[in-house]
C-alpha cells in the first residue's frame, strides 16, 4: 500500500478521494469516535451571513467543491449535494441596507436574491423579513461518510490508531505489519493526542446541535436566524450550532440545549419535539486557517487538519493542495502550511 490515512471525517474522505482519482493505493484507519463531521449540519455556503461578505477564498473553494462532490455522487450512486436556498432571517430592519449593499458587491450577486421578503411565513416568525441565498446547499456528511466507507470495503478499518505501533525504516513506515510510503493524519480534534503534531495550536471550539421533528415545517429551504434550521427529510430538522471556546469536552450541556431551544421557541410558531442532542469539538486553529504539511523530522508523515468551520466548502480544494504537495512536490501556501508554526517554534 502507498498511503495510510488516519481519520475519516470530511478531511480524511476528501484526501482519500484525491488518492483514489489519482490511482494511489491506500488504507484508512478510523475510530469514528468524536467526529465533528458526524454531527455537522453540512451546510455549504461560501458567504459570511454575519458580515455579508465572502468567506476566505470562498469563490475558489466553492468552484472546486461542486464538481468534486459531483464526482463523489457518481461514485456513490446518489446525489451527495442538495442545492437548497438559505433564508436569512433579519434581526432588525437595518439589515435590509446591509443586504442591498452586499448584493451590489460583485462576488455576492451569484448568491444573493436582491429582493427582501416581507410577507409573513406561517410557521416562522420573521417580523423584519428575510433575504434568500441561492446557489448554496447542504451535504449529509453522515451518509456520505458511511457510503464511502462501504465503497472502500476491506481498505477501511474501524479502530483507534495506536501511535506506539508505528515503526520507521528506510523511507517507509510500518504499522501493524503493513508498510506504507506515507501516513496522512486527518484526526480533527483527536490530533491533540498525536505525538507528532500535538504541539500545533489547534484550539478547538465546541458545537452543540439538536435534531427535532416538526410535521408542519416546510422542508423546502434552510432557515438561518441565530442558528440554522436545516431540513433532513421525513419531517426531521437539524438545529445548530452553538459556539463555545471554553469547554473542550464533547459532553452535551443543558445550557447549550436551552440556548438552542429558546431560539426555536422564538422562531417557530408550530409544535416540535426534540429527537436528539449532540456535541463535538470543531478542529479550529488559533489563526483560523487549516493545518496542512509534513512533519519536520519524518517527512513522510503528513497532516490534514484545522478545518474548524466550513469543512464542506474547504475540504475538497485543500485535499488537492495536499495531494499536490505530497505527490507532485508543489509547495503549500504559507497561510495553510504548518511550517508557519514550526518555523516560529524553531526560532525560539
Ligand atoms: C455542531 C457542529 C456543526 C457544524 N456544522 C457545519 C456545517 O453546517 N457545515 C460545515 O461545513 N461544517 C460544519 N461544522 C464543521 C465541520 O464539522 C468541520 O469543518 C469538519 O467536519 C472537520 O472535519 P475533519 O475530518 O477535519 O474532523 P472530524 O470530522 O472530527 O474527523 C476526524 C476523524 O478522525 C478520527 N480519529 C481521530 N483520532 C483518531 C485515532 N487516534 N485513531 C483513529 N481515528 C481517529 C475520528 O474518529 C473522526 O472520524 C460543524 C461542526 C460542529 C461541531
Amino acid at each position: 500500500m502507498n498511503t495510510l490515512i488516519v481519520g475519516f471525517g470530511i478531511a480524511g474522505l476528501s484526501i482519500a478521494h484525491q488518492l483514489r482519482r489519482n490511482k494511489i493505493s491506500f488504507h484508512v484507519i478510523d475510530s469514528s469516535e468524536n467526529s465533528s463531521s458526524l454531527v455537522a449540519g453540512g451546510v455549504l455556503n461560501p458567504t459570511v451571513l454575519k458580515r455579508y461578505n465572502m468567506s476566505w477564498e470562498g469563490k475558489d473553494f466553492f468552484e472546486y467543491a461542486l464538481p468534486f462532490y459531483k464526482e463523489i455522487s457518481n461514485l456513490l450512486g446518489y446525489n451527495v449535494y442538495n442545492k437548497t436556498g438559505i433564508n436569512r432571517i433579519f434581526s432588525s430592519l437595518s439589515e435590509h441596507n446591509k443586504w442591498s449593499e452586499a448584493f451590489d458587491k460583485n462576488n455576492l450577486k451569484f448568491f444573493l436574491n436582491k429582493k427582501i421578503v416581507l410577507k409573513n411565513v406561517d410557521e416562522i416568525n420573521t417580523p423584519n423579513g428575510f433575504g434568500t441565498l441561492k446557489n448554496v446547499g447542504r451535504l449529509n456528511f453522515k451518509e456520505i461518510i458511511k457510503k464511502y466507507q462501504y465503497v472502500l470495503k476491506g481498505n477501511y478499518k474501524r479502530e483507534v490508531f495506536n501511535y506506539s505501533n508505528l515503526k520507521f525504516k528506510r523511507g517507509e513506515v510500518t504499522y501493524n505489519d503493513n508498510s506504507y510510503k506515507n501516513i496522512i493524519f486527518c484526526e480533527g480534534y483527536g490530533m491533540k493526542n498525536n505525538p507528532f503534531f500535538s504541539y500545533l495550536p489547534l484550539v478547538g471550539n465546541k458545537g452543540e446541535m439538536l435534531v427535532i421533528r416538526s410535521y408542519k415545517l416546510s422542508e423546502k429551504a434552510i432557515w438561518k436566524g441565530k442558528f440554522f434550521i436545516v431540513p433532513l427529510g421525513q419531517s426531521l430538522f437539524w438545529i445548530g450550532a452553538t459556539f463555545n471556546n471554553n469547554d473542550k469536552t464533547a459532553e452535551k450541556s443543558l445550557s447549550a440545549k436551552n440556548e438552542l431551544l429558546s431560539e426555536l421557541q422564538e422562531k417557530l410558531n408550530i409544535p416540535f419535539e426534540v429527537i436528539s442532542h449532540d456535541a463535538q469539538i470543531r478542529p479550529t486553529v488559533i489563526d483560523r486557517r487549516p493545518l496542512l504539511g509534513s512533519h519536520l523530522e519524518f517527512d513522510n508523515i503528513y497532516i490534514f487538519n484545522g478545518l474548524g468551520t466550513r469543512g464542506s466548502l474547504i475540504a475538497p480544494r485543500l485535499s488537492e493542495f495536499l495531494y499536490n504537495y505530497i505527490f507532485l512536490d508543489k509547495a503549500l501556501s504559507t497561510s495553510i502550511d504548518i511550517r508557519r508554526f514550526t518555523l516560529k517554534k524553531k526560532e525560539v
